[in-house]
């Protein structure tokens, strides 16, 4: 039995960095509890294929207000993806190739269309719940909304490969308010929105930041420490191990990815809608992959149907020679970002050419710590389940990507929740 604390956090990620260091800040004792090795949970910047890689999230924006000001803060370099001259993508059973300028010209009415009412039903991306009458709404998937527009063709395969690659899902699994609320958080811009998923990177990787966030708020973070059960009453909460240590403390605040929260055996039990929404889990079920190809190419981009593995590539660097790129697939049980063989055949679609000389990454769903990659609500989920989400069940507060408001999915959504967390319990103090 150890001293007790105000906070006890469970996960080192963006989320229980951030609450950490605002509650250090406000003189709060705080002890971290983190199941992995590492801090940074989904971010994971580390030695692969020639040189440092994010294996996680990567991609942020100065439209995303919490994590920029973190940049600002700890005064980040960032680095800048290169401008694609080429792009491939495959519709109509062939691969067509173009400039990019063609290829987002053919996006660009369809992508419109699809978020046309963005800001009729999400004005303010902070307050999403603003409006009483979204129940019909988000009912429908992305896929359904673009049904609704009866596309031609190309257009309709290339937008369902857009959205199906922001969910990181195959597109009738994605809810289509999380789509809106996305590109309400990019002013309802859906080219802004994706240049914020995909264009500029904090240049030492994401684990800069995350050590900076550390560092700065100077709690104690014990790794390798996967939290098994928290009990909870009126004089405080214990929290066990899976190698039976056992903590004590006035709040605890979970940051596991949704898809994970029903790992900890919560006593009294978390609230029926956040059991309800915890079974369900959220969208994600996709693979995030890093591919050394021989050889320096231009830079190019290619995009597929959400029917192939890989839907998405772009080029991020050039390693001795040879040239690094990230590519995304809707399905990790359909290709696992290790199985070279399956992801060579998957690239040489569009790109017959290309000589794989290795691959990177890292299965995020079949994680026990994640079971997820970045979290996107699924149809329903936003009117069922997040105003509860949200809200604490006893000393038990939720934090983390899953329950932000804003960006939610991104480290800026981590951010965000992290720090509202802290507020709470700090005035509640
Ligand atoms: C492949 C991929 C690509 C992405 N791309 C981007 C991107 O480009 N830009 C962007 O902004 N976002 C991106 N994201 C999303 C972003 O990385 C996450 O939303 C964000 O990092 C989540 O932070 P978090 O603190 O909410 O959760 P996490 O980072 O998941 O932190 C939760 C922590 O809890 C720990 N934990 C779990 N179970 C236990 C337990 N029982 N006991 C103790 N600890 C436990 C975990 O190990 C983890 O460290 C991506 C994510 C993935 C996976």
């Amino acid at each position: 039995m150890s001293e007790r604390y105000d906070v006890i956090i469970i996960g080192a990620g963006f989320a229980g960095l951030t609450a950490a260091r605002e509650l250090r800040r406000r003189g709060a004792s705080v002890l971290i509890l983190e199941a992995r090795d590492r801090i940074g949970g989904r971010t994971w910047t580390t030695e692969r294929l020639g040189r440092g890689l994010d294996l996680g999230g990567t991609w942020v924006h100065w439209a995303q207000p919490h994590v920029w000001s973190e940049i600002t803060r700890y005064g980040l370099e960032i680095s800048q993806t290169p401008t694609a001259e080429h792009a491939y993508w495959y519709s109509r059973g062939r691969v067509h190739q173009g400039s990019p300028d063609e290829l987002f010209g053919l996006f660009d009415p369809g992508m419109k269309r699809s978020v046309a009412d963005t800001r009729e039903w999400f004005d303010q991306p902070y307050a999403p719940l603003l409006r009483d009458d979204l129940d019909e709404l988000d009912k429908k998937s992305i896929n359904d909304r673009i049904d609704e527009l009866d596309l031609p063709p190309e257009e309709d395969e290339l937008v369902r490969a857009m959205w199906s690659l922001n969910f990181n899902a195959p597109a009738e699994t994605g809810g289509l308010t999380q789509a809106l609320r996305w590109c309400s958080a990019a002013s309802g811009d859906w080219q802004l929105l994706f240049e914020a998923c995909a264009t500029y990177k904090i240049k030492h990787g994401t684990k800069a930041l995350a050590r900076a966030i550390a560092e700065d708020g100077n709690a104690e973070i014990q790794l390798g420490t996967v939290v098994t059960t928290v009990k909870h009453g009126s004089d405080g909460a214990r929290v066990r191990t899976a190698s039976e240590q056992e903590f004590l403390a006035d709040e605890v605040v979970v940051t596991l990815p949704l898809n994970v929260l029903s790992t900890i055996d919560f006593q009294p039990g978390l609230s029926a809608t956040k059991q309800a929404a915890a079974e369900e889990g959220q969208a994600s079920q996709g693979m995030k992959v890093w591919i050394r190809v021989r050889g320096e190419h231009d830079p190019f981009l290619m995009f597929g149907p959400s029917e192939q593995p890989l839907t998405f590539s772009q080029v991020e660097y050039t390693v001795d020679g040879d040239t690094l790129l990230v590519a995304f697939g809707p399905q990790a049980s359909r290709l696992r970002p290790d199985d070279k063989d399956g992801i060579a055949e998957a690239l040489h679609l569009w790109r017959p050419d290309l000589d794989i000389v290795d691959v990177a990454g890292h299965d995020w769903v079949a994680d026990p710590y994640s079971g997820e990659t970045w979290p996107m609500l699924r149809p329903g989920q936003l009117t069922r389940y997040m105003r509860d989400l949200q809200r604490p069940d006893g000393r038990v507060h939720l934090a983390g990507s899953d329950y932000g408001t804003g960006w939610a999915g991104f480290i800026d959504g981590a951010i965000e929740s992290g720090l509202h967390v802290a507020r709470r319990l700090t005035t509640a103090h």
